[in-house]
């Protein structure tokens, strides 16, 4: 062997680089898109013959590329991305190595066309084996046709390495749902051999997770969300009835890129412990927004790797916001507006008319009848009687799971605060404010679920001047708010909101202290998900509060109220509503 140094030519450093890029027709496919999407495409079509192997064509509506950088783009290391290496850490782009379209034409044939809006031609480029074989002007759209066929002509090694048909194809449907999902306020296509294997229309990340995967997947996807310093997190997680024992339903994205990470898979497994069986694994499409500086992405050569500065504490943060999620979303399923709501299973409130919300009362049942003995601590006569002996105290209030007449419940209140009920359990003491809380907590989250949330007009206008600071707090929960039934307009001048309608559930009274507080820092939340905190916060404010006095029937109808209610021990925040003191309790006490 020759001992003397020398530099490799330049096609075969490009070939060996083109190794490291360009596995599969899927790398070519990526990089194609990617490149897309850098060029701010709001199109992409991508077009494949034979599992790529013949053809892969991605057509865009970007930018294009100026004349005279056409075939400055196939030289290594040329990209119109970064300029320094500072740039490599405020990185918005998913490419920037300018690697991608010399590696692929070092072992391709390639014919590409590509015009910016200022020219009114486009120029073509034609290249085999990196050399440039012909190059002109033509007529075509704004934006860019990269065409690349015949992969690896010049390495047959590498053409024989490639799998069938079918597994190459598959290879590149991931690599394309992966760019999909990243984007979904982008129009994709996808057509294989002439036929058509997607075409998706730009929309919400739900909606494109469904056109994907399915309307099934879409009903078992619970939202997650989180904001903190470290990372804003984003995204669904699948119910654990809905996890496989394959992990094809795992997607983590990195600022709009999609990544590979053991590290954060663990950290979703261990949210996940003990509700999966063994074998299976959670899916997941999680949404990282990270600070560029606070990330490497150079550490691989496609990029599907990095390193966070901050692993520990993202690895904490995102297991603690799915384990939020996993235990919310059974009480509040359909929390989340953005879902397609054509693939609900129908809601019985769907077509009503909006209407005052009422309690329904069965009158073949009545626990709290004069004659029915429930008072006696001795009666083992009557049947609700033993039921209820069988429970516990705490669950003996899930057992209430029935309509009843409110009119016919005894209760007196105490301290103007807690509202004092006998029940065939004991005696129950309940904090009038938390009650209320839950109460309209669990409204308002119905209401969010319903296509048409029962509103009332108002006949004024009620105007809310707001600053500029306000206004994109506004904007930012607008959508919530509607959902909930509140109806804007906003004037011309921006610094008047006119509230045209509001939720039946609220009184026009307390919209100033509900504004007031809406927009006060105090209230800004940065909990599960918009809908939940801004729940919260109302729910918060409109709340009776302690020190209120109620007549019976306002006492008789909250208490009817939280009987309905799917968590009758806490509070949305979490604190505890009632105590209950069952007879033997009190008898130790009296003894
Ligand atoms: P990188 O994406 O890392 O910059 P590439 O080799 O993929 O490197 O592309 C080189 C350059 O060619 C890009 O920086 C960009 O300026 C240009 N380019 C490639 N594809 C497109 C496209 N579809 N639309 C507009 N410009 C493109
Ligand atoms: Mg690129």
């Amino acid at each position: 062997m020759s001992e003397k140094i020398t530099l490799l030519p330049d096609h075969v450093a490009n070939q060996i680089a083109a190794g490291e890029v360009i596995q599969r027709p899927s790398s070519i496919v990526k990089e194609l898109m990617e490149n897309a999407i850098d060029a701010g495409a709001t199109n992409i079509n991508l077009i494949v013959k034979d599992a790529g192997k013949t053809l892969v064509q991605v057509i865009d509506n970007g930018n294009g590329i100026p004349h005279n950088d056409l075939s400055l783009a196939f030289q290594r290391h040329a990209t119109s991305k970064i300029k320094t290496a500072e740039d490599l850490f405020s990185l918005k782009t998913k490419g920037f190595r300018g690697e991608a379209l010399a590696s692929i034409s070092a072992i391709s044939h390639i014919y590409m066309v590509s015009r910016t809006s200022k020219d009114s031609m486009a120029k073509f480029i034609k290249i085999a084996g990196n050399k440039i074989e012909n190059e002109d002007f033509k007529v075509a759209p704004l934006g860019t046709s990269f065409s690349v066929k015949n992969l690896f002509y010049n390495i047959p090694a590498r053409r024989n390495f490639l799998k069938s048909d079918s597994v190459e194809l598959r290879h590149i449907i991931d690599e394309f749902n992966r760019v999909a999902i990243a984007h979904p306020n982008i129009n994709f296509s996808f057509i294989q051999n002439k036929k058509e294997v997607f075409d998706l229309k730009k929309t919400n990340l739900r909606k494109r997770i469904s056109s994907i995967f399915g309307s099934k997947v879409s009903s078992l996807l619970v939202p997650i969300q989180e904001n903190t310093p470290v990372a804003k997190i984003s995204g669904f997680i699948i119910k654990p009835s809905g996890s496989r024992k394959s992990r094809g339903q795992q997607f983590f994205f990195v600022n709009n890129r999609y990544i590979r990470s053991p590290f954060l898979n663990h950290s979703v497994n261990s949210a996940f412990e003990g509700l999966l069986s063994s074998g299976y694994h959670p899916g997941y499409f999680i949404i990282l927004e990270v600070n560029p500086n606070k990330i490497d992405v150079n550490i691989h050569p496609t990029k599907t790797e990095i390193k966070f500065e901050d692993e520990q504490s993202l690895y904490s943060i995102l297991r603690s916001t799915i384990k939020h999620s996993l235990g919310i979303f059974q009480v509040t399923p359909t929390l989340d507006f953005d879902r397609d709501s054509s693939m609900d299973t129908p809601y019985s409130y769907k077509e009503k008319t909006p209407s005052s919300p009422t309690i329904s009362v069965n009158s073949s049942f009545n626990p709290f009848k004069e004659d029915s003995n429930i008072y006696s601590i001795d009666s083992k006569e009557s049947k609700s009687q033993i039921e209820f002996e069988s429970e516990s105290t705490q669950s003996v209030i899930d057992i209430l799971d029935f309509d009843f007449n409110p009119k016919q419940i005894k209760v007196f209140q105490l301290f103007k605060k807690y509202l004092v009920t006998a029940l065939p359990s004991g005696l129950m003491i309940i904090n009038q404010n938390r009650a209320h809380q839950r109460v309209l907590y669990e409204k308002l989250l119905t209401n969010l679920s319903l296509e048409k949330t029962p509103s009332q007009s108002l006949l004024f206008p009620y105007k809310i001047s707001i600053s500029p600071k306000n206004l994109i707090y506004f904007f930012e929960n607008k959508t919530v708010l509607e959902a909930m039934g509140f109806e804007f307009k906003l004037e011309k001048d921006s610094k008047v909101i006119n509230l045209t309608a509001i939720p039946i559930l609220f009184d026009k009274n307390q919209l100033d202290h509900l504004f007031d507080k809406f927009f006060s820092d105090e209230y800004r939340f940065d909990g599960f998900s918009k809908a939940d905190a801004i729940s919260k916060q109302l729910c918060k404010v409109l709340a009776i509060s302690n020190g209120k006095s109620l007549n019976i029937e306002e006492q008789q109808e909250l208490l009817a109220s939280l009987f309905t209610c799917k968590e009758k021990n806490l509070s949305p925040f979490n604190r505890p509503i009632l105590v209950n003191l069952d007879p033997t309790e009190i008898d130790k006490k009296i003894n």
